[in-house]
């Protein structure tokens, strides 16, 4: 019988929603139960994918090609599991299905109400995240209690206790309890508001995890179980830590996992923890020898979490070579011409992540030449393996006009181009790659050698491609394009045999960075900065003596 825990959020936005549900989720697995996960999210885009990154965060792409909200790369991080697209519901797909079915005929002359019509359906997304065989499915409700959106959401949540059966859902409840300094006390009003406001809706939180930056004593947590009306082991201190990597060490010290199991009826002798592989990543957060800097050269670094799934990537190569990595976020528009590119010549490694339209792109071209030139190890991610082809076709090729079309259409090189341009078809619209594509690596390369093999697979979401036409030209003058579709027609991979690490993919390879398996580019990248960082000579890395895991 599977189970299901659903996640609400009161008081305040940010709170770490994602990062609690997904450290249950862990807790959970570490138990020996098998664990999926997913987001409702009460906005009304049918998918993130249109969405700004700079206000939303970033895309988090799944391997069946979902465009999703950024909370599933956490649950992936930190459960362990491929999602797919299913895993993330919007009032907007919602809807468009609701009414898909509506112009059909198929409610037979219904009147269409949210009640049922929207519930049912999104209910019908949850029983199909449950239906995919996992013991304990974590749902969590975007947005925060009393937001007007959220309605349907938590009325289908509150009726899916009665459909799936009272002993197998748990609505663990997160809130904040503010400090108020005046005062010297934390506060519990904001809590006890909250729950109010769920209960109005017809559900009483098993279990409430309260956010603050400060422990909660006994005192306080005897306060909210007398107010709340839980049990007072239900009542969760989640202070802010050090890392996202603590969160579940600390919430299973607090008796979250065992409160959810006993809700659920999930015997825990059957399933003891065993935390001793998460205690092995923590371990290895906070027991680092060195600092290394690593640059991210994008559009929206006012907003890092638009670049999130790269950062955590960062953190985890980081975390096996020893190394806290402190990332400097550089504003495209500015480099060179206001930041010193002596700024970037002090760095231990660079990235230019993935991104859309033009704003920012000479500046990442320059960042890409200084870390050609410098010999600087350099990862560029989708665009920025764009932006290494341009850069290296004008000053090494000679090609001074080159560009992508996406930039420039009247490019008399067009090194990068759409598909359809590059076979000189006239229908110019193109479709989006995305999800998961398999590539062949060339035996020998880089990037052979850091994944360990020569057939890798990694998702995509992009509109443009290296063109090949130009292919020969780039190999004559050094630049290996060491991996391609199966076909041998779209240029996946590239890279510099003569440079300490100068390596491009045209995939997101941070969708696929796990904390105790940090993914193969990135840890070419770190190591090759950590060599940078120890002021030895640069240096070929020798990818055999890294020791990684696809
Ligand atoms: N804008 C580029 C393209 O569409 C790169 C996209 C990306 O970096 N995800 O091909």
């Amino acid at each position: 019988m599977t189970k299901f825990v659903f996640v609400t959020g009161g008081v305040s936005s940010s709170l770490g929603k994602g990062l609690t549900a997904s450290s249950l989720g862990r807790l959970l697995k570490s138990r020996g139960l098998k664990v999926t996960m997913c987001k409702l999210d009460p906005y009304l885009n049918v998918d993130p994918g249109t969405m700004n990154p700079g206000e939303h965060g970033e895309v988090y792409v799944t391997d069946d090609g979902g465009e999703t909200d950024l909370d599933l790369g956490h649950y992936e991080r930190f459960i362990d599991e491929s999602l797919t697209r299913t895993s993330n519901t919007t009032t907007g797909s919602v809807y468009s299905n609701v009414i898909a079915k509506e112009r059909r005929g198929d409610y037979l002359g219904k009147t269409v109400q949210v009640i049922p019509h929207i519930t049912d359906e999104i209910k019908e997304r949850i029983r199909r995240v449950g239906a995919m065989g996992a013991d304990v499915v974590i749902v969590e409700i975007g947005g925060t209690v009393g937001d007007i959106e959220i309605v349907p959401f938590i009325e289908s949540i509150r009726q899916y206790r009665r459909d799936a059966g009272r002993g197998n859902v748990c609505y663990v409840h997160l809130t904040l309890v503010p400090y108020l300094a005046p005062s010297g006390e934390q506060k519990t009003k904001p809590t006890q508001h909250s729950v109010t406001e769920l209960r109005s809706r017809g559900i009483q939180p098993d279990v409430i995890v309260c956010r603050s930056d400060q422990p909660i004593s006994d005192g306080l947590k005897r306060k909210i179980s007398l107010l709340c009306d839980v049990p007072i082991q239900a009542v969760v201190s989640a202070v802010d830590e050090a890392s996202i990597y603590d969160i579940p060490t600390t919430l299973h010290r607090e008796g979250l996992d065992t409160i959810v199991c006993q809700t659920l009826g999930i015997d825990l002798d059957e399933h003891p923890i065993d935390l001793a592989p998460w205690n092995a990543v923590v371990h290895r957060v906070h027991n680092t020898t060195k600092t290394l800097r690593i640059g991210v050269v994008g559009k929206y670094v006012t907003m890092p979490d638009a670049y999130l799934s790269v950062a955590e990537s960062i953190r985890h190569a980081g975390f096996a070579v020893g190394a806290t990595t402190k990332i400097e976020w550089l504003e495209a528009e500015r480099v060179p011409t206001e930041i010193d590119s002596d700024r970037l010549r002090q760095l231990d490694g660079i990235i230019v992540p993935g991104g859309f339209g033009e704003r920012g792109i000479e500046g990442m071209i320059a960042a890409a030449r200084i870390a050609r030139e410098q010999q600087i190890p350099y990862l560029g991610i989708c665009l920025g393996m764009q932006i290494m082809v341009v850069e290296f076709a004008r000053h090494r090729l000679g090609l001074s006009d080159a560009h992508s079309t996406e930039f420039s259409l009247a490019t008399t090189a067009p090194v990068i181009a759409l598909m359809a341009e590059q076979m000189d078809v006239t229908d110019l619209g193109g479709t989006m790659r995305l999800g998961a594509c398999p590539a062949m690596l060339d035996e020998g390369s880089i990037v052979a050698g850091l994944y360990g093999t020569t057939v890798v697979s990694e998702r995509h979401r992009h509109r443009y491609e290296f063109n090949a036409r130009y292919r020969a030209q780039f190999e004559a003058a050094g630049m290996r394009c060491s991996g391609t579709s199966p076909d041998g027609r779209l240029v996946e991979f590239v890279e510099l045999p003569e440079h300490p690490y100068f390596v491009g993919t045209q995939a997101h390879p941070e969708f696929k960075s796990r904390p105790d398996r940090p993914h193969p580019l990135f840890l070419g990248l770190v190591s090759a900065a950590a060599t940078r960082a120890e002021g030895r000579e640069p240096h070929i890395i020798d990818p055999t003596s890294v020791d990684a895991a696809t």
